[in-house]
């Protein structure tokens, strides 16, 4: 465990922590000193080695299922979440999926889960966070801000993406939910911002990197030559839920090396 710990005392929910992302932000943010809730939806044993390896390094987390997108179910966790852990101080909306196809053969069904998942799941997680926040205020000792909220957004809520409209689609609404609250929740002294990631070896995009040839044309989009790493993110999000970002509101921070400095243009100006 971190001996400055900067999330002392606050706990935090990361959605979709069974996995990739959110898994390296969970053991971040406890690493840190948070108290962490890692939900998840399906392979609850997933959930709970992620618990087991927090707790192994001396750190607190207990595992919720919730399904992002139902309403209940988000409810249901917060509520679980109050009664292990008294409240919420950071929330971190990762939880996402894609569901590929060209757009004349993307089903209805795809397209709204993937909405559904994406959009709608971190309004309601966000709408159940700012409730808590709003009600208890805060609390000096532990954080300058009533409360944090970071939405994983990607480098797509900027770069058009063939192929994945409904994705990028989702990403695009992400990055106007965030800058709306943000503003609407930082006279409340309630922090919100997004974390944008570009290509990160998890399971969602595994396709573009469990081969040399894909990993060498996934290169080509990334000037810092290296495919980012799930502790890229984790970093970032410590900082951000931290009170070192105590100035920053309503800002995507990209985390992508280099990919949007359109590389396709480094030799050809
Ligand atoms: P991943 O597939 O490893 O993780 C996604 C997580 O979301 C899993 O734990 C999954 O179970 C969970 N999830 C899916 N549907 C859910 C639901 N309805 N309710 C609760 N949890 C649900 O992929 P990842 O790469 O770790 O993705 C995490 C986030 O990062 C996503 O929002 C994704 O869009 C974003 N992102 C990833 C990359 C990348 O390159 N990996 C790049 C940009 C953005």
């Amino acid at each position: 465990m971190n001996p400055n710990l900067k999330l002392k005392g606050q706990s935090a929910l990361v959605t979709g922590a069974n996995s990739g992302i959110g898994l390296a932000v969970a053991k971040a943010l406890a690493n840190d000193g948070a108290n962490v809730v890692v939900n998840y939806v399906t392979r609850p044993e997933d959930a709970d080695e992620v618990v087991n390896q927090i707790k192994n390094d001396g750190g607190n987390a207990v595992a919720i299922r919730a399904d992002v997108s139902n309403e209940q179910q988000v409810q249901s966790m917060f509520q679980q979440m109050y009664d292990t852990y008294g409240t919420i101080d950071i929330l971190v909306n990762n939880a996402g999926i894609q569901k590929d196809s060209p757009l004349e053969s993307m089903s209805l069904a795809d397209w709204q889960l993937v909405l559904n998942v994406n959009l709608t799941g971190q309004f309601l997680c966000a709408r159940e966070a700012v409730k808590e926040f709003l009600k208890r205020g805060i609390i000096k000792e532990r954080s300058c801000a009533a409360g944090k909220i970071i939405c994983m957004s990607s480098v797509h809520e900027v770069i058009p993406w063939a192929g994945h409209v409904n994705y990028a689609t989702s990403k695009g609404g992400i990055h106007m939910m965030m800058q709306s609250m943000s503003q609407e929740l930082a006279p409340k002294k309630i922090r919100v911002n997004s974390i944008g990631p570009g290509a990160i070896q998890t399971p969602i995009n595994k396709p573009a990197w469990e081969t040399p040839e894909a990993l060498n044309k996934l290169l080509t989009l990334i000037p810092y030559g290296r495919i980012g790493q799930p502790e890229d993110i984790g970093k970032a999000a410590v900082w951000l839920a931290s009170d070192e970002s105590d100035y920053v509101n309503g800002t995507t921070l990209f985390v992508d090396g280099g990919m949007l400095l359109y590389p396709g243009f480094s030799t050809n100006g």
